[in-house]
């Protein structure tokens, strides 16, 4: 029997019952029991959704930006309120352990959405004055795009909800959002409290389902902007689908980024990066680095640590304070890792230092006879040309690669389509900033690796993405901008002047 009840649908302020009469199920990777049904939206139902938007868009956008930013930080408290609800549906939903859920994924979505809502009261949707001449000048407006869809992946489901929402309604934009098909708990949850913080109707609507709901969301005449979060060869298919009707587009997709140890790094903190990198929720994280580059004569040293840190990787009951290492969230998902990690044994022929293809030893009393758990792993001495080292596996999965010179491990590290994340260890302050500066990455750290606060704009280079979330810049992507030239002294005409 489901844990939780029918996923409905939201539009007109309300859970709404589907007219495909369709479900699917929503699984817990830890233990595959079934959740919840989940309704499938319809093409009708996603029109309605839309309606919806459309109709809630010419109050919403004109109400004054302090009203909206009052409704959204309630938001923003209810949220903080009910913190570790929220976040034991998360668990449930994704197999992260609510040690990670219920400290950063519904925390990071708060904190963007209080950010984006102060930045609007503050005066951060005003436009600029130029003075052309006397009296001349030109004055910009910023406005709203109208409605707009969101796309969710599955490995943060409230926080890429909230991520995309918060600056487009704070913006004055109404959403339809679409959760991921294998995380669609959050989808009501976000509605409902959304609509109890005083938000009007229709301004966050939710619809489910898999790709071809998102397709012809994606595809719909009334949707103004297209914000996604996925692979990027899905990114791919929606932003040329989008690109039919000229809409906006933001892409946040995958990577396969180089965490680079400089020669003179402090062992210990570089060790430790690199197990954040790969292993945090269990390695499923799109800024990942998954790439690590240790000069050649810290082999031993990196490994030997390497190997004795990995005890701290903790596999468990999910709900248990001390486990930090969750099932992948599917069994379609389990099956690519597993296969990735296979091939890097088979093929590739990888030197396996550590996991491999096996379940996790339990820190605790749990057996992981059900659910899709995997053991982290580590391969060493890869090279460039191997599959697992070009290709994003988001899992737990990190390739080891060896280097002689700085040039070199620069030229290695940028040598792939994808750009989404980049960093290096090291204490000397110089050579810190001059390789960040040659690495081609949007989002990059130095001693650190995956805090993104809401003050950060994040997007990916290259294939990995288009535009950015988050910061002063990530409220760009939700508006358009008027501008009006204003000449006192009438119209200023060379050609058509009598002689
Ligand atoms: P995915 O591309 O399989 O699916 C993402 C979403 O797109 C889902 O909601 C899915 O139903 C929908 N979808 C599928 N086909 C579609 C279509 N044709 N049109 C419209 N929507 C469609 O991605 P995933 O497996 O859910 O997520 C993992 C990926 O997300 C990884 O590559 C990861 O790196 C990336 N990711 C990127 C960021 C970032 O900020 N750059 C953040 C999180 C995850």
């Amino acid at each position: 029997m489901a844990t939780f009840s029918l996923q409905r649908l939201y539009y007109d302020g309300k859970p709404q019952t589907c007219t495909s009469g369709k479900t699917f199920q929503s699984i817990n990777p830890a233990t595959e029991e079934v959740l919840a049904d989940v309704s499938i939206a319809s093409n009708a139902d996603v029109d309605e959704a839309v309606k919806s938007a459309r109709a809630a868009f010419p109050s919403w956008s004109k109400t004054p930006h302090v009203a909206r930013a009052r409704i959204l930080l309630k938001a923003v408290q209810l949220l903080r309120d009910r913190n570790d609800e929220i976040a034991k549906v998360e668990t449930a939903d994704t197999g992260k352990p609510f040690s990670e859920t219920s400290a950063v994924d519904v925390t990071t979505g708060a904190d963007v959405l209080e950010y984006f809502a102060s930045m609007v009261a503050g005066g951060g949707l005003n436009g600029e004055t130029v003075q052309l001449r006397e009296d001349a000048w030109v004055y910009t407006k910023k406005a709203p795009l109208g409605v707009c869809a969101g796309i969710g992946a599955w490995n943060y489901p409230i926080q890429i909800a909230l991520w995309k929402s918060a600056p487009c309604l704070a913006a004055g934009n109404t959403m339809v959002y679409k959760p991921s098909e294998f995380t669609p708990l959050h989808g009501e949850i976000l509605a409902d409290l959304y609509t109890k913080a005083g938000l009007p109707s229709g301004v966050f609507n939710v619809v489910h389902g898999a790709g071809d709901v998102g397709a012809y969301l994606t595809a719909h005449p009334s949707i103004a902007k297209v914000s996604f979060t996925g692979q990027v060869a899905t990114g791919k298919k929606v932003a040329g689908s989008a690109a039919g009707n000229m809409k906006y587009v933001t892409m946040e997709l995958g990577g396969k980024s180089p965490f680079i140890i400089l020669p003179d790094a402090d062992l210990e903190s570089a060790v430790d990066g690199a197990l954040l990198a790969n292993f945090f929720s269990t390695g499923q994280v799109c800024t990942n680095g998954t790439r690590v580059f240790v000069p050649s004569n810290m082999k031993s040293d990196f490994e030997s640590l390497l190997v004795k840190k990995m005890q701290y990787v903790r596999a468990g009951d999910v709900m248990d304070p001390a486990t930090n290492f969750g099932p992948l969230v599917s069994a379609v998902h389990f099956k690519k890792v597993s296969d990735y990690i296979k091939h890097g044994i088979e093929q590739d022929k990888a030197k396996l230092l550590y996991g491999g293809l096996k379940k996790p030893e339990p820190a605790s009393s749990s057996t992981f006879e059900k659910g899709y758990w995997i053991t982290p792993t580590v391969f060493t001495d890869c090279r460039d040309d191997m599959r697992i080292v070009q290709e994003e596996i988001f899992g737990p999965v990190m390739s080891i690669l060896y280097y002689e010179s700085v040039d070199e491990v620069v030229r290695r590290a940028n040598d792939t389509p994808l750009g989404l994340a980049a960093g290096v260890f090291t204490q000397n302050i110089n050579l810190a900033h001059r390789v960040i500066d040659q690495l081609d990455a949007g989002i990059t750290w130095i001693n650190s690796w995956g805090e993104s606060p809401a003050e950060m704009s994040v997007g990916g280079w290259k294939q990995s993405g288009v535009g950015v979330e988050n910061g002063r810049r990530g409220i760009e992507a939700w508006v358009r901008t008027k501008s009006t030239l204003v000449d006192m002294s009438g119209v200023v005409a060379t050609s058509f002047t009598k002689l």
